[in-house]
This record gives C-alpha cells, sequence and structure tokens, in this order.
C-alpha cells in the first residue's frame, strides 16, 4: 500500500504560498489507516512504551489509535486552557510570535517510557516544545513520530535527543 495516495496537497491553505498537507483521505479510508498503525508500531521495533502523548489535534487521531493497539494510555497535549486540571506550559517560537502548549500535571509519572505523536513534522517547534513539557515531568522520550515529515523544513534538528520516525517524507 502506498501511503502518499491517501494524502492530499492543497495549495495556499491556510495561507497564500503554504502547501497544506491533508490527511482527511486517509483517514476516511479504514484499511489506510490500520495500515498506517501497523507501520509506526512497527517503527517502535518492539521497545516497551507505558503511554502515547497526542499533540492537538490531528495528533490525537493516530495518537489513541497508537495507543489502543499497542494496549496503553493515551496522553493529550492541548492548547491553551483547554485541559480541566493542574497543568504545565510550554511556550514555542512561531515564525510570526509565539504559541502555547498545555499537558496535566499528573498525566506522566516519573521515568515513564513515552511515544510522541503528531500527525506532521514541519519546524519542528511544536514537537520540541512538546519533548520539553515530557522532560519537565520527568518522562523518558522512546520515540517521536509523524505520519508525515516536511523534511526541507529540517525539523529534526529541533528534536537532537529523540528517534524520529516518519511514514511518509517530502
Ligand atoms: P511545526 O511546529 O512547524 O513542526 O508544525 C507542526 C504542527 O503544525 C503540527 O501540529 C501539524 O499538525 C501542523 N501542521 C503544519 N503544517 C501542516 C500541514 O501541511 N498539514 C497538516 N498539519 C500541519
Amino acid at each position: 500500500m502506498q501511503l502518499t495516495d491517501y494524502i492530499r496537497t492543497i495549495p495556499d491553505f491556510p495561507k497564500p504560498g503554504i502547501s497544506y498537507k491533508d490527511i482527511t483521505p486517509l483517514l476516511i479510508n479504514h484499511k489506510a489507516c490500520e495500515f498506517a498503525v501497523s507501520e509506526l508500531v512497527k517503527g517502535l521495533k518492539g521497545q516497551h512504551i507505558d503511554k502515547v502523548v497526542g499533540i492537538e489535534s490531528r495528533g490525537f487521531l493516530f495518537g489513541m489509535l497508537l495507543a489502543q493497539t499497542l494496549g496503553i494510555g493515551f496522553v493529550p497535549i492541548r492548547k491553551p486552557k483547554k485541559l480541566p486540571a493542574k497543568t504545565l506550559s510550554q511556550a514555542y517560537d512561531l515564525e510570526y510570535g509565539s504559541d502555547t502548549i498545555e499537558i496535566h500535571k499528573d498525566a506522566i509519572q516519573k521515568g515513564e517510557r513515552l511515544l510522541l505523536h503528531d500527525d506532521l513534522l514541519a519546524t519542528g517547534g511544536t514537537a520540541a516544545a512538546a519533548c520539553q513539557l515530557l522532560e519537565k515531568l520527568g518522562g523518558e522520550i522512546v520515540q517521536v513520530n509523524f505520519i508525515i515529515e516536511l523534511d526541507f523544513l529540517e525539523g529534526r534538528k529541533h528534536l537532537p535527543k529523540a528517534k524520529v520516525n516518519s511514514l511518509i517524507h517530502y
């Protein structure tokens, strides 16, 4: 199966000059989703994972499927003011301005082995901020995985300590 057949590029979204990679054709096809999950699991090479952490919002889609497939729990990292209990926040720079993500303080126990997942790696700012949150809570990041990686943006450079695995490279 060719996963690239299930990704479409939308020009000038969300603003002129941006080629947006859209995973909704993949979500519509359950066999392709099953294949994507099995390939992500294969990339873990049997390493023990305690929890999957997914980044809002598209990281929740396959993050939760991965957690269910691995038989472990799922932890959401969310945009500010969405999580109801005590949170830890991490700000990060965007091309213009900055953004913040949050996690529940009690979601991760010290020493837990974590898989961080998001749909797409672009500049790496979001995933790097998520790694900082997990490290502050004492988690051990075993791998960071993505459906898509935009190689030309070199987002991996912002994840120097992490093992990064992406199914599709553009
Ligand atoms: P980064 O922080 O620049 O690596 O951006 C990654 C974040 O932006 C992820 O949470 C993605 O969901 C989102 N993102 C950036 N570009 C795209 C795209 O082309 N398609 C879907 N999501 C994108």
